[in-house]
């Protein structure tokens, strides 16, 4: 029993001496030597770091200096790669400290875990101690009793064992990984060695270029030091001799003193004697400002008082050049009749039908003479122009009609006369050198422009076209649309045509615009323009109504500019189907027109304006105050000589009734050619009733005007 225990004892003494040696071959010798590899290894580390550390704290307060010593230069590139790396040494520095605490951590687990063992191991021995004794009683109840104590604690010891194995052994795993972090660790310190090693060089760098920096600074500010010396001494020299000039001015000025004192004396007198006057100065402006203030007052009445006056007799005067201008349009009649002659052009060619049949009197312009078939035949009218008249002398003589307009009468123009006479020239001209349409309206702009203080006038323009008794709008976007002429809703008998376009003028480019946008739609329809215009009436209807800016009056004048179908007698040629269609309606609208001047004229009680789409348009511009003028054209050729003939015979019926109307001489005469003229029996049978007989007989000239016979308007009524 005894050997038995003994052989326990043994075997335990065994393993704990194996357990020993083990934790021995570990490296982890208890107390007795303190310290393990694995601790001397951390101190190194730990020294090692602590090294690095302080180092570190050196390069960066040596860094900083650096830096503080450096120009601010935020974007240079040196500054970028210096916060770059500093960005670097701090992750690096956290990433220490990490490791630093989980090392410390480390150790004191390791501490821990060493003191157990140490106790653990206490108790063993202990317990060996006690069963050293218990054997040396020997004693048998006592020794079984030990040997079954020993044999239960020697199996938990054995546990116990294997326990301290166990642990153990997970602890030189702890340990392992703990090296391999050791590892990393020293390689991170090592990476953070190498970057301060960068950095240091970085810094020697920056040092090096902030010295050659110094030293070339050095320089410079020697040199400036040098410069400056240089420029003092130069300086103090000048200043030296500006000294001594000062100086012998200074004696000078103060010979002069002594000399001026008695004159300062006089100019203080003077002085004070001033200062007195300019504390009067004010007082005596002020009294002469009101006083100036109150002569341009007086000035400013007396002036107003002379405007007036001036305005007065201006308006005076105004009303009278209107009455006088009034009054010469009506000394030269309502309706007035023009001739012109065209002069033969080179178009016309040199046949022998070409030949010039009309002459002019020298001395009077009212009178022409026709030759035909061997007779001369004369014409009188109110005026007579000459193939040479210009387009401005034909405007020089209409002006005054057309100003009357804005004066708020009504106007019609009309150019009377056969195909190819020079109506169109007449009333629209050519482009650079317009007729009449384009120069009324300019001359309306100028006296707008000149009557633009006491008014406010619109001129606003229409044109139409009436062709086959139908009425059609030139400015409208479809042209052939047909227009009706209607009363005017409101009672007061005025006509007016819906759908008509008005276009306010203000400038010779805006008539243009019109006159051309007119000009293309009258060609729509027709191949041939000229053949077209030759069979309608283009009227361009100008209006021009006005308010006065004192007296807010209203009104209103219509100047009619119409240039007439051709008058030649198309129904006589044989004409069939829509040209005798045509022709009818001329005939009927100019049989139309002269019947309803000479209804006019004589003052019937009945004008047959609706005897013609022409006249029912034109109806409020021919009759009451309105002026009518007709410029009749001719060809002075032979081969027109019927139509010019009648045409001169148109007008001188007209005027003749006119005449007699206004009490002037008139001229009966008939056609001493026997002329079949349509329009000459439609105005003799207008005028049936009030001179049945209407005797023919040679045309007398002006030479024989004693001879003429001369019957006043009552006269012709009978
Ligand atoms: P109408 O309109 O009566 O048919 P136009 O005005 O077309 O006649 O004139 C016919 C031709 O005669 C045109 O070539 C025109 O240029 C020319 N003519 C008419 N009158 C004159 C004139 N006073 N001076 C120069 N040429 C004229
Ligand atoms: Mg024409």
């Amino acid at each position: 029993m005894i050997s038995c225990l003994q052989e326990d004892k043994v075997r335990l003494q065994e393993e704990l001496n194996t357990t020993e040696s083990k934790q021995q071959g570990l490296g982890s010798t208890p107390q007795s030597q303190g310290t393990t590899d694995l601790e001397k290894h951390l101190e190194i580390l730990v020294l090692e770091n602590d090294r690095l550390k302080q180092e570190l704290n050196g390069s960066q307060l040596r860094f900083q200096q650096f830096r503080a010593s450096l120009p601010t230069c935020t974007d240079c590139e040196h500054s970028k790669e210096n916060s770059r790396l500093r960005e670097q040494m701090t992750v690096l520095q956290l990433e220490l400290e990490e490791k630093t605490r989980q090392l410390s951590e480390l150790e004191q687990h390791l501490k821990d875990v060493l003191q157990d063992r140490a106790e653990r191991e206490e108790r063993l021995n202990k317990r060996i101690r006690d069963c050293h004794l218990a054997l040396a009683k020997q004693s048998t109840p006592g020794v079984k009793y030990m040997t079954k104590k020993m044999e239960v604690e020697s199996s938990r010891m054995k546990q116990d064992l294997e326990e301290a194995q166990s642990r153990n052994h997970y602890l030189q795993e702890q340990i392992g990984i703990q090296r391999q972090l050791l590892t990393e660790q020293e390689q991170q310190l090592q990476d953070s060695w190498r970057a301060s090693a960068q950095l240091q060089a970085q810094i020697m760098m920056y040092e090096a270029e902030l010295e050659q920096a110094q030293g070339e600074m050095l320089t410079a500010l020697q040199k400036m030091e040098d410069e400056k010396n240089q420029a003092i001494e130069e300086v103090f020299q000048h200043a030296r001799s500006e000294m001594k000039i000062v100086h012998d001015n200074l004696n000078g000025v103060r010979m002069n003193l002594l000399s001026i004192q008695p004159a300062l004396k006089t100019l203080t007198s003077d002085y004070n004697c001033l200062k007195n006057h300019v504390r009067d100065f004010p007082c005596l402006l002020q009294d002469a400002v009101s006083q100036t203030k109150k002569e341009i007052y007086q000035a400013v009445e007396e002036a107003k008082e002379i405007n007036q006056d001036l305005l007065r007799k201006y308006k005076r005067e105004m009303q009278l050049r209107k009455k006088c201008h009034n009054e010469l349009v009506r000394l030269r009649g309502n309706i007035r009749v023009l001739c012109r002659v065209r002069p033969i052009t080179r178009e016309d060619g040199a046949g022998p039908d070409n030949r010039n049949v009309v002459s002019f009197d020298q001395d009077d312009d009212a009178v022409l003479y026709v030759s035909h078939r061997g007779k001369t035949s004369m014409f009188e009218l109110d005026k007579v122009f000459q193939p040479y008249a210009l387009q401005a002398d034909i405007f020089r003589e209409v002006q005054a009609l057309i100003t009357s307009c804005i004066d708020g009468y009504n106007v019609c123009i009309f150019a009377y006369g056969q195909t190819g006479s020079g109506k169109t020239y007449t009333m629209e001209g050519l482009p650079e050198d317009p007729g009449i349409n384009q120069r009324a309206l300019q001359h309306l702009f100028g006296e707008v422009a000149e009557r633009s203080t006491d008014w406010d006038l619109t001129i606003t323009v229409s044109m139409a076209e009436i062709y086959n008794e139908t009425l059609r709008n030139l400015l409208a976007k479809d042209p052939s649309e047909k227009l009706e002429i209607k009363l005017s809703p409101d009672g007061s008998g005025q006509l007016y045509v819906p759908g008509l376009i008005q276009i306010r003028v203000q400038s010779v480019d805006d008539i243009n615009k019109v006159f051309e946008l007119g000009r293309v739609n009258r060609a729509t329809d027709f191949t041939n323009v000229n053949e077209r215009s030759s069979r309608s009436h283009a009227l361009l209807i100008v209006s021009v109504t006005g308010i006065n800016l004192t007296s807010g009056v209203r009104t209103t004048g219509k100047l009619n500019l119409v240039d007439l179908a051709g008058s030649e007698r198309v129904g006589k040629s044989g004409a069939e189907g829509p040209r005798l269609r045509e022709a009818q309606n001329i005939n009927k609208s100019l049989l139309a027109l002269g019947d309803v001047i000479c209804a006019l004229r004589s003052k019937q009680p009945y004008i047959p304006f609706r005897n013609s789409k022409l006249t029912y348009l034109l109806q409020d511009s021919l009759s009451g105050d309105s002026k009518t003028l007709m410029m009749v054209q001719v060809s002075p050729m032979e081969k027109n000589v019927n139509e010019t003939i009648c045409s001169l015979k148109f007008a001188q019926r007209v005027r003749s009734v006119e005449l007699g109307a206004a009490g002037r001489r008139v001229e009966n005469q008939h056609c001493s050619s026997r002329q079949e003229c349509e329009l000459e029996s439609s105005l003799s049978a207008a005028q049936q009733g009030r001179h049945n007989s209407y005797p023919g007989g040679n045309i007398v000239g002006k030479s024989t005007a004693g001879k003429r016979r001369l019957v006043a308007s009552s006269e012709l009524n009978h």
